[in-house]
């Protein structure tokens, strides 16, 4: 008989050549544990989502109420469902009451992942503003289905899924000049507050400034993508909270869902009822916002609240720079990153790592970075363990 790691090498469609294959049989907290019944501390939270740690118990109970309740009843957006109301209200009620359209409401769009959000959110734009163009930064990641891939810069993963939308232009993240390419012609422009994928680089404080008054003279729509920076990563529900600026557009996925696959695209009601008529049902899901993934959220960022996870990241990401001083970290929040040269280099301390029970990555487009983004519930005495592996394998 073939053993489960024999069967998901052959059935289970493949991402790489060399999948990590870690058998998992069980999760908890900040652990993970595999069927040779070895724990595992996780560096990722798999990745950016588990930011209340792996099945938080009132995170189950939320999920378990609403099986006995209803599970699928009909496509997203006909059906009054409380769990999706309520989650869509309280999104409302943690974001700022002066967007572009001062007072208006803000109204959610649920999706079942983020790459779902971005090209939800690039439809939306496109019906808004009646433009077609989009702008983005390179190193971005915003999903790889092929809208999202569009604004991607880097050939390597663009190139052999050719054609993909015209009309895309990649600016230099960080670079305040290079916004002048932003026009009248343009729909949107995407960004990311902390970059994930190229190893956590934050965005300058003048830079999104700029941006922001830039597209608010274009009639540009600013979607800022909080897929991994939001829910408390940062410290703040959104990471753009600390920058003083409102976004036209929110993307939100990964730990929305508290564990469940989860995203959402938000928007001012305004904009968002662009999506209802000319034509009707022009952008529609079957499963996006799934009661039972509505029902974990909701309970999830009550957790979060409730247990002042985001205060403690801070404090948190202070100890992790002290712990590992002298090496190359950046990063903000509980999203940091160690430069370590080279992909071998950051290849071996994983693998040490993971020897140790302990698991780290690297990053899409910085395979030389070491990746730590722990759930937030992470101990001080976790977070010096791991540190102390680190510094003893780099
Ligand atoms: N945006 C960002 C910033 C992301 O990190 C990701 C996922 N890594 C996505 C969008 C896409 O999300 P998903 O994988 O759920 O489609």
């Amino acid at each position: 008989m073939l053993t489960n790691r024999q069967l998901f090498l052959l059935h289970n469609a493949q991402t790489s050549t060399s999948p990590l294959m870690l058998e998992v049989v069980k999760a908890e907290g900040n652990y993970l544990f595999d069927a040779d019944g070895k724990k595992y501390l996780d560096l990722i939270s798999g990745i950016s989502v588990s930011n209340t740690g792996h099945r938080h118990p009132r995170v189950l109970a939320a999920i378990q109420k609403q099986l006995e309740q209803y599970l699928h009843t009909m496509v997203y957006g006909e059906y009054v469902q409380s769990p999706q109301t309520l989650l869509a209200k309280k999104l409302h009620d943690l974001l700022p009451n002066h967007s572009q359209f001062d007072q208006q409401p803000w109204a959610s769009y649920f999706t079942n992942s983020g790459s779902e959000a971005t090209e939800g959110a690039m439809k939306l734009a496109k019906r808004f503003t009646g433009r077609h163009e989009f702008v983005s930064f390179k190193n971005a990641y915003h999903g790889s289905t092929q809208g999202a891939l569009s604004l991607m810069d880097t050939e390597e993963f663009k190139n052999p899924f050719r054609p993909l939308l015209p009309g895309v232009l990649h600016l230099d993240f960080n670079v305040v000049s290079e916004l002048k390419n932003i026009t009248k012609t343009t729909a949107a422009v995407f960004v990311e507050i902390v970059q994930s994928e190229s190893g956590y680089i934050p965005a300058d404080i003048d830079f999104v400034k700029a941006l922001r008054e830039l597209c608010t003279e274009k009639g540009t729509l600013l979607v800022v993508d909080e897929c991994q920076t939001g829910l408390g990563r940062t410290g703040s529900f959104f990471a753009f909270e600390n920058y003083g600026i409102v976004p036209d557009i929110i993307l939100l996925a990964k730990a929305l869902g508290g564990g469940m696959p989860m995203g959402a695209f938000v928007a001012p009601k305004p904009i968002m009822d662009c999506l209802s008529q000319n034509p009707a049902l022009g952008h529609i899901t079957t499963f996006g916002g799934h009661p039972v993934c509505c029902a974990a959220a909701l309970e999830n960022i009550s957790v979060l609240q409730d247990e002042n996870l985001m205060e403690t990241v801070s404090e948190k990401e202070k100890l992790f720079r002290n712990e590992l001083a002298g090496l190359s970290v950046s990063g903000s929040g509980l999203m940091l990153s160690i430069d370590l040269d080279k992909f071998e280099n950051c290849k071996r301390i994983i693998d040490t790592c993971l020897a140790k029970g302990i698991l780290s990555d690297w990053f899409l487009h910085a395979p030389h970075k070491l990746r730590i983004a722990p759930p937030l519930t992470i101990s001080p005495e976790e977070i010096k363990w791991v540190c102390g592996v680190i510094l003893e394998s780099v």
